[in-house]
């Protein structure tokens, strides 16, 4: 199996801050970046070696970024599929396309789960009026209504309690393909990222607990407050993903936990996660670095958690308290390098670790989280 060794150039195609994050853990072992984003001020393109700033489907581009990169990879899974086929036919590219083309469409996302006994919210395609009225007699409210494909941060998607709401939904996003998928009542909603090698070995993270402002995940609480057996039934759940995509990188599943228990998966993205920022401070290997020793075909490091850890987003203006944040000696700052902090926009985030401990204290991270404060 080839190895690309330090000094070779990953290509990442996407400039946000989790390309940054790759950069920098790329440096970090002695690689080369090039960045390919809409413009040379992207995050990841202030932290990078090379950067191609153009239209993802600039042919001229595509051609420079794939000679100069010995493999590529991306930080986004909303990259038109005709760049991302192209680059596959031309260069090495790590996760495969299959899996970009899984996570991008939600028909395909929970189709493919189920076809391998992982179990979604039941759920029902929406793609003409016949089939409104199919998912309101399977699904009923209450549900979500989600378009199939280019949503995140809640974007695309509508909470569903009447017939006419659902109707509503679907115009509102122009009869777009969708699905309409139950209302989960859950305990709590986790994630786990799981890192897979060209030669199958695989590394999981523990299974962290997330939880949301305004759509947007707000804080990650590592490790999750579920109890063990639970923990074991979500990582097996995403080794068995990462498998099943023959997945070279990372891979980060979404779940809800249910009131019984149970674990249902949500959504899953083939790259680093926001869910995955605590493993920088709070763990041996960080995402980042585990992406870069897979896609280069290095040995993974260990996942191991070596704290506890509380990460805290930095949303819009929130960014703007770097100087109160920097003053707490125990908070890890991280800031993207963003000129403008519009609302809604991940301008940064912040951890704090703990002592090491299978679960938390009781109130432990309630007391923890109004402390930060
Ligand atoms: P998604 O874009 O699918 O990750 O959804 C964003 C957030 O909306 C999730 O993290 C949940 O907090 C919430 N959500 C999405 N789908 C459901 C569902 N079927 N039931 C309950 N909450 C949901």
């Amino acid at each position: 199996m080839a190895v690309l060794p330090p000094g070779s150039v990953i290509g990442i195609m996407g400039g946000g801050q989790l390309g940054r994050m790759i950069a920098l853990a790329a440096a970090r072992l002695g690689y080369r970046c090039a960045v390919f984003c809409e413009t040379a001020e992207d995050p990841a393109a202030r932290v990078s070696d090379m950067v191609v700033a153009a239209p993802y489907e600039d042919p001229d581009a595509l051609q420079r970024f794939a000679a100069s990169a010995d493999v590529v990879t991306f930080e986004f899974e909303n990259l038109p599929r005709d760049a991302a086929n192209w680059l596959s036919e031309h260069t090495l590219v790590r996760p495969n396309v299959r899996s970009l083309e899984v996570a991008q469409d939600r028909v395909l996302e929970k189709t493919f789960l189920n076809e391998r006994g992982i179990a979604t919210t039941p759920w029902v395609e929406i793609s003409d009026a016949g089939s409104l009225d199919q998912a309101w007699q399977t699904i009923g409210a209450p549900s979500v209504f989600k378009t199939a494909r280019f949503g995140y941060d809640g974007k695309g998607q509508a909470m569903v309690r009447t017939r006419e709401q659902l109707d509503d939904s679907w115009q509102g996003v122009n009869q777009a393909r969708g699905v309409l998928e139950g209302f989960v009542d859950f305990a709590c909603e986790v994630s786990v990222i799981v890192a897979r090698a060209p030669n199958g070995q695989v590394a999981c993270y523990d299974v962290v607990e997330n939880q949301h402002a305004n759509h947007i995940l707000d804080v990650t609480i590592a490790p999750a407050r579920i109890t063990a057996k639970t923990a074991e039934v979500a990582k097996k759940t995403g080794m068995a993903i990462a498998e099943a995509l023959d997945l070279v990188g990372l891979v980060a599943v979404e779940m809800f936990v249910t009131r019984d228990d149970e674990i249902v998966v949500n959504e899953i993205a083939p790259r680093p996660h926001n869910s995955g920022h605590w493993t920088i401070d709070a763990c041996v290997t960080s995402q980042f670095e585990q992406m870069v020793r897979a896609v280069c075909g290095l040995p993974l490091g260990t996942p191991e958690r070596h704290s506890n850890a509380l990460m805290r987003n930095l949303i819009g203006d929130q960014a703007s308290g770097w100087q109160d944040i920097l003053a707490q000696p125990e908070t890890k700052l991280h800031l993207y390098g963003k000129s403008e902090a519009r609302p809604g926009r991940k301008m940064g985030h912040m951890t704090r670790l703990y002592e090491l401990t299978d679960q938390w204290a009781p109130d432990g991270v309630e007391s923890a989280l109004q402390e930060w404060n």
